[in-house]
């Protein structure tokens, strides 16, 4: 039962309740926040979901597993990391989620991520419940043979506590192609079965087309549809892009295809800013530099003579369309009224909550469209469901096949932040999101009593 006669009072001892639970976990805070200022209000004369608790119990996790994980460098000495995993909600699935491997990477950041995930798989329509892991790793600068050690390390673990049943992971910041090929290689080894025990593999072994692409996709399909519905379109609209990771290339991609110019990249070094468009050829350097080689965004700006602007992000070049790819609260709120004053039409988030609460805020008020990750970059974990199907049905559905079930749930997200999200005319895209993700999680959460 949530406590308080009013919205306000009911949200204030809420979260009174899980600060209070989840000390110094600023981070899952702010997430939990950002759902439960949409969600009470919704529930608030709904008495079957206040009596049952369903925000108290969605809000802490099913299970989480943290364990040692001991690997040897290549200069033979013994390194120690944490790894962990969040098992936050099977309600509607079995756990899903990726792994990231960052080096201040915290149970706060986590349990923010495997909270998101839950109401993002929902929102996907497919049957998925929510999960994140991890390890505090950094893969920068590490050798494949260590890279290799560590994942198989960190697997020997995570294998008693995954299962194509039970918990499928897939990759996020820091674990690519690479580390999720050496972590299912040690499962097949451990578990001596050849399952759909992650998502992303490569080609060869039961991975699915599209599934690289499809968080970018994802993001700019969810850009398009929202400009569709406010009479605009992406032809010859100018997008400011960050991160040069597997979300922000092909995010890149797609608003290219689609007449868009992209002018900006980055990383954690700074962004490079090139006035005549990130083109297909451009694009071609950067996958090989960040995906190959593993090099600094700022080798770019030598390679094609533009400008790079080190320890700052994009949101100050003029755009009418911005894409945050690359982490967590990458765009406070001083960056989105830059936004806002230099024009910008519409955000889509490709990274997991980019946006500082105060960001979100002068958008909202500014009355920007606003596409919150969970609806914005679920195409990934939806290919990912996809990927489970053909495993489970042992083949493989084509390109055009994929790209068209990707494009529909796409459209169905946006059609659900349209129904739950409506107020006065306008679009709560927020509201519809985290309404959408929470109804269906909600009603099995009451259907299965008090577990
Ligand atoms: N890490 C991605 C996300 O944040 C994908 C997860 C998955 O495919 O399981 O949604």
């Amino acid at each position: 039962m949530m406590i308080g006669n009013t919205v306000q009072e009911q949200l204030d001892n809420f979260m009174q309740g899980l600060k209070r639970r989840n000390q110094g976990q600023t981070e899952f805070h702010q997430a939990v926040y950002e759902v439960a200022a949409t969600i009470i209000p919704y529930i608030y004369d709904k008495p079957i979901y206040q009596e049952a608790a369903i925000l108290e119990r969605l809000t802490e996790p099913d299970r989480i597993i943290s364990f040692r994980v001991c690997w040897e460098d290549d200069q033979g000495n013994v390194r120690t990391n944490r790894g962990y995993r969040v098992q936050h909600c099977n309600a509607i699935g079995p756990y899903k989620g990726g792994i990231r491997f960052h080096h201040d990477l915290s149970l706060s950041v986590l349990k923010f991520l495997a909270f998101e995930q839950t109401l993002k798989n929902s929102l996907t329509g497919l049957p998925m419940g929510g999960a994140k892991g991890g390890a505090d790793f950094n893969p920068k600068g590490k050798s494949d043979r260590e890279v290799m050690r560590f994942c198989q390390a960190f697997m020997t673990e995570l294998s008693r506590h995954i299962g194509p049943f039970t918990d499928v992971p897939a990759g996020d910041i820091g674990v690519g192609a690479r580390e999720i090929s050496y972590m299912f290689g040690q499962f097949k080894r451990i578990a001596n079965e050849f399952t759909g025990v992650m998502t992303g593999k490569g080609l060869a072994f039961g991975g699915s087309l599209i599934r690289t692409e499809a968080t970018g996709y994802g993001a700019v399909y969810m850009m398009e549809d929202m400009l569709k519905h406010h009479g605009h379109t992406l032809e010859g609209k100018t997008a400011v892009v960050s991160g040069s990771g597997n979300v922000a290339e092909y995010t890149v991609e797609k608003v290219t295809q689609l007449g868009g110019k992209v002018v900006t990249m980055s990383d954690s070094g700074g962004f490079i800013y090139d006035p005549d468009g990130i083109n297909e050829e451009k694009l071609a350097f950067i996958k090989e530099l960040k995906q190959v080689k593993r090099g600094r965004i700022s080798e770019y700006a030598k390679e094609f003579e533009v400008e790079f602007h080190a320890k700052q992000g994009p949101w100050a070049v003029p755009c009418d369309l911005a894409f945050p790819c690359a982490t967590q609260n990458e765009l406070n709120g001083q960056d989105a009224e830059t936004l806002i004053k230099n024009g910008c039409l519409a955000v889509s988030e490709g990274a997991n909550m980019p946006t500082e609460q105060e960001g979100v805020k002068a958008f909202q008020k500014a009355k920007i469209l606003f596409a919150p990750s969970k609806a914005a970059n679920a195409g990934g974990v939806a290919v990912s469901g996809l990927e489970m199907t053909q495993n489970s049905m042992r083949l493989s559905w084509s390109r055009e096949e994929l790209d068209q079930r990707l494009r529909q749930i796409m459209m169905d997200i946006h059609s659900q932040c349209v129904e739950y999200g409506t107020e006065n005319g306008e679009i709560n895209y927020l509201k519809g999101a985290n309404i959408g993700g929470f109804i269906k999680v909600a009603d099995a959460i009451l259907a299965y009593g008090i577990i």
